[in-house]
């Protein structure tokens, strides 16, 4: 059994020595653990929050998700800044500050021994008290972490024969006035229905264009493309209307670090119909191919060889301790 321990007993009668074994016991938190404000630790699968929460109700909920790979946690400080600048713009207050978060997150992963994993801290809008009027501000936050094992946004030998399949969406991303995108959240109408469209077509996933026809996000990932022939090679990426990935800041990193421009700016979706390369990258994945966009070909219909020398660069560098924080067992 994995995660598990046999416990050897011993009993001295007389001259003699009896010895048994007692039976592995499972640990609760192997299939992964949570942490809920208020309640403490527990197995992901009595991790529960009430219907009547704003949380669910209104899908009024801000999160943020880090990896662990190797028994180290990825960028930990900068997931918890932008955890709490989404709280901060939402106006949500839980109790816990981010040196408590820090501690949680270390303690679900030490309690489920996961070394690959998909890392949440979501915070949820709460309820007003019985009986109070159903004003929003009425609602105390609270704060929901767990782990799960690692999970590939596109599966990893997807990523490594083919490449993943991505179609534009007709459904435009929700416009900032309204969701601001900077803010993790719930809020996946447009990109579950871009899904859906995507499957429904042979693809993969989908990439949601603004009201001007420019590139912005899809859903769960980051999209850039590549010009490989231009000197230096050129990376380009949506500088609006997505998520400040922290994906996509390691990229702009690996550029620096492999003599690649990079450019953050507004990209048209015609840009990406003529770019040689084009990648999506995420938390949950890393950087990861593109060989087909709207049904034509990229690089022969493999996936792009600068990609792949980038990710590679990007699993190589996390090995070596690149924005690490180890965890202790
Ligand atoms: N955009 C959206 C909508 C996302 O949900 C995510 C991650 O889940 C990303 C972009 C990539 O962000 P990160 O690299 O910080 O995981």
């Amino acid at each position: 059994i994995a995660n598990a321990t046999v416990k050897e007993s011993h009993l001295a009668i007389g001259s003699d020595v009896i010895s048994w074994q007692t039976p592995p016991v499972e640990n609760k938190f192997a299939k992964g653990a949570a942490y809920l404000s208020g309640v403490g630790y527990v197995p992901i699968s009595e991790a529960k929050i009430s219907v009547t929460d704003y949380g669910y109700r209104r899908s009024d909920a801000t999160y943020d998700v880090v990896s662990v790979w190797d028994g180290n946690f990825f960028r930990l400080d900068d997931h918890i800044a932008r955890f709490r600048r989404s709280m901060d713009g939402l106006r949500m207050h839980p109790p816990e500050s981010n040196d408590d978060i820090k501690r949680i997150l270390h303690e679900i992963l030490r309690l489920s021994g996961l070394k690959n994993a998909y890392v949440a801290m979501d915070c949820l809008r709460g309820v007003p008290p019985p009986g109070a009027p159903r004003r929003t501000d009425f609602c105390a936050q609270y704060i929901i972490c767990y782990c799960i094992p690692y999970a590939w946004l596109i599966a990893k030998d997807i990523q490594e024969t083919r490449g993943a399949y991505i179609v534009t969406s007709k459904v435009p991303r929700i416009p900032d006035e309204c969701v601001d995108p900077t803010i993790k959240n719930f809020h996946w109408g447009d990109l579950t229905k871009a899904s859906f469209a995507a499957y429904d077509q042979g693809a993969d996933t989908a990439i949601l264009l603004d009201q001007k026809g420019n590139l912005t996000e899809g859903p769960g990932f980051n999209i850039c493309l590549i010009h490989t022939s231009s000197t230096p090679i050129r990376v380009v990426t949506p500088e609006r209307g997505c998520l400040l990935g922290v994906t996509r800041q390691s990229v702009i990193e690996l550029c620096e670090d492999m003599g690649f421009e990079c450019e953050v700016r507004a990209v048209p979706k015609e840009e990406m119909e003529r770019a040689d390369e084009v990648f999506i990258c995420t938390t949950a994945g890393g950087i990861m191919p593109i060989s087909k966009v709207d049904g034509v070909d990229k690089c022969g219909g493999k996936p792009g060889p600068v990609t792949m020398a980038m990710r590679t660069r990007y699993w190589e560098k996390r090995a070596e301790g690149w924005h690490a924080e180890q965890i202790s067992y």
